[in-house]
């Protein structure tokens, strides 16, 4: 043990006796949940010191003098020049201060004393990703919407803020109430991915919240309030919670499983009744449990030995199964925050179905998420169109796990084309189905070289896509990519994978095969080079996901690493592909955390200790290796990951096919367990407790329809119901909208160019607004000249048409300005004043348009002349500043 870490134990130790003094205990326990300080506890993990000096809980209490001055310093607004308790010097020195400010367009900034019940989402990634979270968006949404609720929001940061909080011993807090996330009521944190989880960690550690439910609790005889020092209420969501809650069930007191929008209303109730009813914290949470369908609360199950991981209820009352939530999507409320930072999905976004009855044997959300809802297309036209005038954006995407099963596409995505035929607007489509894609959908996207277009075909071979149940023919693809390229398509990029049951060399190389006869033949006599095909293939490796019919297949690493050499040998010899792959440890990760079991929890908090942790994991990879290698080893779970890497059981083996080895299937090292193929399919598994809907026999028949190569039809579409279980009153029903008839094309849009008049403005920007950087000053200035329809002047590039706005120089992050310059030119004269009133309303509060000026339009926009002050001569109430930017001389 190193020197830090006994004197870290001795420390705990003391504290967990009662023998060291309240303040010090009020440091432990919140310093993420373990016997450490903050500084300390960041040293801690890197020095690996033993799980067990920091795994002891804690006492509980929070509550004290230090933490009130805490939150009052965090609560403040900038009247003392300070934002969230840092000045305005430390701001500027921070990456993309706009992260943290929560004053973007759409912000909800409730009164936080007359609230009943808090709600923080925390989302587990850096802003930009978080906030463009359709999920995150809606949920903030809804629970603001509701009364006595408020809602806020906070992001991992990013390296320089985790710094600077760390400098002045400052814990994460909310954008918007600037409070420390320990103040709320329930945080509620999203796992959208397997390696999501250190992230989940690293949030709470960063909120000074302890890591896991035990360290929170409360003594029995105390009434959970949170104002009066009980720990926050700390809940998971997402699609990987919801698939298999086991593998972070220590960290959350709950787990919402399915859909967001209803269930959280409802837990809003459920607390402001335990609260009125000063229940303490075990109890809320068995209300929780009781009366709330879906919510989950691991600490009433338990999972007995030698029953391979599954949880049974240990409180009398728990459901036995927990329902998940099915919720339909409701467009309307989607349209939420314009962030002022470029973010990845820099976009209103339009859910227009929910759920996939496709049938991929592969894939969970395909059915995690059935039935089938399509959203009435007269809903995502209205959607669309007040979204994108409330918001000011130019570019939209209509979302779906497989838009393109959505039959209303063509026309809601033309009517709507025609409905903003005069603004410049842009749609994007994030998945289709490449049978699919014919000449209505290449239609409406936003035209060749705009937007990308992505297809899966999932495999190389006709034999194995009929096994994965894709239900798509050489011909279908085929059509899909020569239509794409006869509408000026040039790069097509195709999703294939690897390792997927049943698959045998002939498969892997079918890949090549395929892309090379698509290139052929779509593209193989072109004379000129810029005419060729090229096809951008993503090749990721299987790995099996919970509630699947694959959900038993074991793949093996060893087996990608071959496959995958076959295969880049193979690609090297066919023209014009690009292929990126992903990493082989990482999906190897992805399937021993996906589907574990609650001995994970503590790998899990092991591995993030010893530095996995954020985005360690896509740019340090080698230290996360080491970190997760290190905390399996721990654990003493070796043996299990090893049958990661040389493959435990390939399902297909249960068939006895003695030509499956000889051509190249199942890998080598594995031992052929058909006689016990029964045995295992029928065991319990870890995630057995959560109710999909969808029946596990069904399951397994589908499994052994797989092994025979049987495909089964979409039921929304065909009308065959191959009676999976989740149709009823439970969970509803598939919908599929009436298609509207086609309207009729009225054509693109065509940027208007004339040039009728020029304004120029003096704005200010102060206070929050001044951390707004140059570029992100411009989009905004943009879209808030669309939220006011004013008639920009557009620029004609054929390519991309720009407003014409300009600002005259870009100012330095954090620097206040009462001179800011800024032109428009419009295509149609309006009254000055009259533009900057319009233009003002839809302006944050820290830039206001002070002055308008009517200018001649021939003047180059963008030219200003400073002048400044003579030296030593300073304004006198007689001799006012006049504005220092002048026009300059012709
Ligand atoms: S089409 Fe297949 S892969 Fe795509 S979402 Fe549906 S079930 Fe999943
Ligand atoms: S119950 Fe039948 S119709 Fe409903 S999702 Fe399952 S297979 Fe489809």
């Amino acid at each position: 043990m190193s020197a830090s870490a006994s004197a870290i134990s001795a420390k705990a130790r003391a504290c967990f006796a009662g023998t060291a003094p309240r303040g010090a205990r009020r440091a432990l326990a919140r310093s993420g949940g373990t016997a450490a300080t903050s500084a300390d506890r960041c040293d801690a993990r890197r020095s690996l010191i033993p799980r067990a000096a920091v795994a002891e809980p804690p006492g509980p209490s929070r509550t004290d003098a230090e933490l009130r001055a805490e939150e009052a310093i965090l609560a403040g607004d900038d009247s003392d020049g300070t934002i969230a308790g840092f000045t305005k010097l430390e701001w500027s020195c921070i990456q993309t201060p706009a992260r943290y400010l929560g004053n973007e367009i759409g912000a909800v900034h409730k009164d936080w004393d007359s609230a009943e019940v808090r709600f923080t989402m925390a989302y587990p990634e850096i802003y930009e990703v978080g906030a463009s979270n359709l999920g995150h968006v809606v949920l903030y949404t809804i629970l603001n919407n509701q009364p006595g609720m408020l809602c806020d929001r906070s992001y991992l940061p990013g390296e320089d803020m985790e710094q600077l909080m760390k400098s002045k011993d400052r814990k994460l807090f909310a954008v918007e109430s600037k409070r420390p996330l320990a103040h709320f009521d329930a945080l509620g944190l999203s796992l959208a991915y397997e390696l999501g989880a250190v992230n989940i960690l690293e949030m709470l550690h960063l909120s000074g919240v302890p890591l896991s439910w035990k360290e929170r609790d409360d003594a029995p005889d105390e009434v959970w309030d949170v104002d009066n020092g009980s720990w926050p209420l700390v809940f998971i969501g997402g699609p990987t919670a919801t698939s298999n809650p086991e593998p972070v069930a220590d960290f959350c007191d709950f787990v919402c499983v399915g859909d967001g929008e209803d269930i959280m209303p409802e837990i809003g109730e459920c607390l402001k009744k335990c609260k009125k009813d000063e229940l303490n914290r075990e109890e809320t949470l068995f209300r929780l449990a009781t009366e709330v369908v879906g919510v989950y609360v691991p600490r009433f199950y338990d999972s007995p030995p030698g029953w391979g991981g599954a949880v049974f209820p240990i409180r009398e009352g728990a459901p036995e199964r927990i329902r998940r939530r099915v919720s339909d999507p409701n467009p309307l409320m989607q349209i939420g925050l314009v962030p002022y930072v470029s973010t990845v999905h820099d976009r209103l976004t339009v859910e227009i179905r929910r759920g996939c009855t496709r049938g991929c044997r592969f894939c969970q959300p395909g059915m995690l998420t059935r039935p089938a809802r399509d959203v009435d297309p007269e809903v995502v036209v209205e959607a669309v169109e007040r979204g994108m005038r409330d918001t000011g954006y130019n570019e939209f995407s209509l979302l779906s796990l497989s838009c393109s099963d959505y039959l209303a596409l063509p026309s809601v995505g033309l009517e709507i084309k025609n409905r903003l035929k005069d603004e410049n607007v842009t749609l994007s489509l994030p998945s289709q189905r490449i049978d699919r894609f014919d000449d209505s959908v290449a239609n409406i996207l936003g035209g060749a070289g705009k937007a990308g277009l992505t297809f899966a075909p999932e495999a190389g071979t006709q034999r194995l896509r009929d096994i994965v149940n894709k239900g798509l023919t050489n011909d279908e693809l085929l059509h899909g990519v020569q239509t794409a390229y006869d509408r000026g398509w040039r790069n097509v990029k195709l999703y294939f994978m690897i390792g997927l049951p049943g698959e045998t060399d002939a498969d892997v190389l079918g890949i090549a095969e395929t892309v090379e006869w698509l290139i052929k033949t779509v593209a193989g006599n072109v004379a000129r080079k810029r005419d060729e095909l090229t096809l951008t293939l993503t090749l990721s490796n299987f790995t099996p996901k919970p509630h699947t019919p694959f959900q038993w297949h074991s793949v093996s690493t060893d087996e990608f690493e071959r496959r995958g050499t076959l295969l880049k040998a193979a690609l090297k010899k066919v023209r014009n592909v690009k292929s990126n792959w992903t990493s082989i440890r990482i999906s190897a990760m992805e399937d021993f955390i996906g589907r574990g079991d609650r001995a994970l929890c503590p790998v899990i908090r092991r591995s993030w200790e010893l530095g996995a942790h954020k985005d360690t994991w896509w740019d340090g990879q080698d230290a996360s290796f080491r970190a997760f290698d290190g905390a399996i080893a721990e654990a003493g779970l070796d043996w299990k990951y090893r049958q990661v890497v040389s493959g435990e059981w390939d399902v297909l083996e249960k068939l006895g096919d003695k030509d499956y080895r000889a051509q190249g299937g199942g890998g080598k090292g594995r031992v052929d367990r058909g006689a016990l193929a029964d045995e295992r399919l029928d065991a319990p598994l870890p995630w057995d407790h959560i109710d999909t809907g969808i029946a596990k026999w069904w399951l397994k028949a589908d499994l052994q329809k797989a092994l025979e190569g049987i495909t089964v039809p979409d039921c929304s579409h065909s009308g065959i119901c191959t009676e999976c279980g989740v149709c009823g009153d439970e969970f509803g029903e598939n919908v599929v909208a009436e298609v509207p008839p086609l309207p009729v094309f009225e054509g693109h849009y065509t940027p208007d160019g004339r040039r009728t008049q020029r304004l120029r403005f003096r704005f200010t920007k102060d206070g929050k607004e001044s951390f707004i950087g140059h570029l992100d000053t411009l989009r905004l200035l943009e879209r808030a000249a669309r939220r006011a329809a004013l008639p920009v002047s557009m620029t004609r590039s054929p390519y991309s048409s720009r407003p014409r706005i300009s600002t005259a120089m870009a100012l330095p992050l954090g620097a206040s300005s009462e001179a800011e310059m800024m032109e428009i030119v419009l295509t149609e004269k309006m009254k000055a004043e009259e533009v900057r009133a319009k233009l003002d309303e839809q302006l944050p509060a820290g830039m206001r348009l002070t002055e308008v000026e009517d200018l001649p339009v021939k003047y180059l926009n963008g030219r200003y002349m400073v002048r400044f002050p003579p030296f030593f001569s300073r304004p006198t109430p007689e001799t006012p500043p006049a504005s220092p930017f002048v026009l300059p001389r012709e």
